[in-house]
């Protein structure tokens, strides 16, 4: 695996980073020059969805060699993952509707689908990207737009099913950067604007290795949704002292003491119990944070025998954000509150600042920027 699981790793990759790639991104990010070659862009998503380095370290770094001003094109895209963030919390039923979906999708799959999730449509750029997607977990953002622009109205399969693939294969899967990136594409995000791939942009951005000239859908009608999801106010989060408390380490935060203060009674590691290179990463990388103490299954039972052997019935974990973690610790609490133990989640200074300002485009929270990075101290210019 090119990804390891680890603080460490994620630490060098942002390094090599900030001394390679980071200078030109503004420049080259939009090219997928292929596996053996995506230096132009940081591929730190894996260790951030994991919050084995966070938004926050990735900017102070930067900012220590890079005046900040003059990265704008990288600086927003690190906040494009707090604004999918921020919209989904905003409206959950996306989430719902997404897995509901999925089902509803799966019932109705034919051997087009076959193809496409094995690499056999005969539109070699598509098979390409799948063949990279399942062999390294990583796609460049431009394939990953392609890709779902290519699944969507040129194979005319489900979006769900296209989301859903890729939530399974990529390692920095993430319930809302996927499923509203999908959405994007589609026409659900911003109503009625697609993303439409074409052989020209392809050809251009991949330095000639595709052209798929006539093998394109040449319109993009977009999907439509005939309800509207409703916008949900965001709950406060209470400060969240770890001392007298087991700390609970689930895949949405594997570094949560890097801003939870106090000594915890006990460490328990969480995950879901699934295979596979995506679920792997993430259970390497709570496993480290947890010293591999890590329940699988009956997260409710492991939380209460844990929270038993460390003496307390206080429980803190990092925020769960709209996803499967969240919905797995919304029902172990009820059965947790019914033991006596208080199962508590804590947020982020980054996602306290950024998530309020997503509630409709990302143009909002774009205008924001600036402040958010003067709140976080890091709009001085690099010292040297
Ligand atoms: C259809 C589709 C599905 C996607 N699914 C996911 C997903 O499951 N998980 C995921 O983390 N990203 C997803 N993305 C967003 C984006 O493609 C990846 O975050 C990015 O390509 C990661 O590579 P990088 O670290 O080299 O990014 P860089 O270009 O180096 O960007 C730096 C960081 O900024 C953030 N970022 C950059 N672009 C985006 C973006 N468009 N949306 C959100 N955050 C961004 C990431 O944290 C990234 O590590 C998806 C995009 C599309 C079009």
């Amino acid at each position: 695996m090119r990804f390891t699981p680890t603080r460490a790793a994620g630490l060098a990759q942002l390094d090599a980073f900030n001394a390679g790639g980071a200078a030109h991104y503004g420049q080259r990010r939009n090219f997928d020059l292929g596996a053996k070659d995506h230096s132009n862009v940081s591929q730190l998503s894996p260790w951030i969805r994991h919050r084995l380095i966070t938004e926050e370290q990735v900017l102070t770094r930067i900012a220590k060699t890079h005046d900040l001003t003059q990265m704008t094109s990288f600086v927003q895209e690190v906040f494009w993952r707090g604004y999918f963030k921020g919209a989904l919390q905003h409206r959950p039923s996306i989430w719902d509707h997404y897995l509901a979906g999925v089902d509803r999708a799966h019932d109705a799959v034919g051997t087009l689908y076959a193809d496409a999730i094995c690499g056999r449509t005969g539109i070699a750029c598509f098979d390409h990207w799948r063949d990279e997607l399942v062999t390294t977990g990583y796609l460049h953002n431009h394939a990953r737009m392609w890709f779902a622009s290519i699944w969507i109205f040129t194979l005319r399969l489900p979006w769900e099913l296209g989301a859903d693939f890729f939530l399974t294969h990529l390692l920095d899967a993430d319930p809302a950067s996927n499923t509203l990136s999908w959405r994007w594409v589609g026409g659900l995000h911003t109503k009625g604007k697609t993303y439409l791939a074409s052989a020209e942009n392809i050809a251009r951005f991949t330095d000639g290795r595709f052209n798929p000239v006539g093998q394109l859908a040449l319109t993009a009608e977009p999907l439509v949704e005939p309800f509207e999801h409703p916008l949900v106010p965001l709950a406060t989060p209470p400060r969240m002292p770890l001392d007298d408390a087991l700390l609970v380490i689930t895949k949405e935060d594997c570094t949560p003491r890097t801003f939870m203060t106090g000594d915890p009674r006990g460490l328990l590691g969480i995950v879901h119990p699934d295979t596979g290179m995506s679920a792997d990463f993430s259970r390497g990388a709570v496993e480290q944070a947890s010293a591999d103490i890590v329940a699988t299954h009956d997260w409710a039972g492991q939380i209460a025998e844990a929270a038993n052997r460390a003496g307390t019935a206080q429980v803190v974990t990092a925020w769960a954000p709209v996803g499967p973690v969240a919905s797995a610790l919304a029902t172990a609490q009820s059965t947790l509150r019914k033991e006596g133990i208080t199962l508590s989640q804590g947020q982020r200074r980054f996602d306290g600042l950024t998530w309020p300002h997503a509630t409709a485009g990302f143009f909002k929270l774009k205008k924001k920027i600036p402040q958010i990075l003067r709140d976080l101290d890091l709009a001085k210019p690099p010292a040297n």
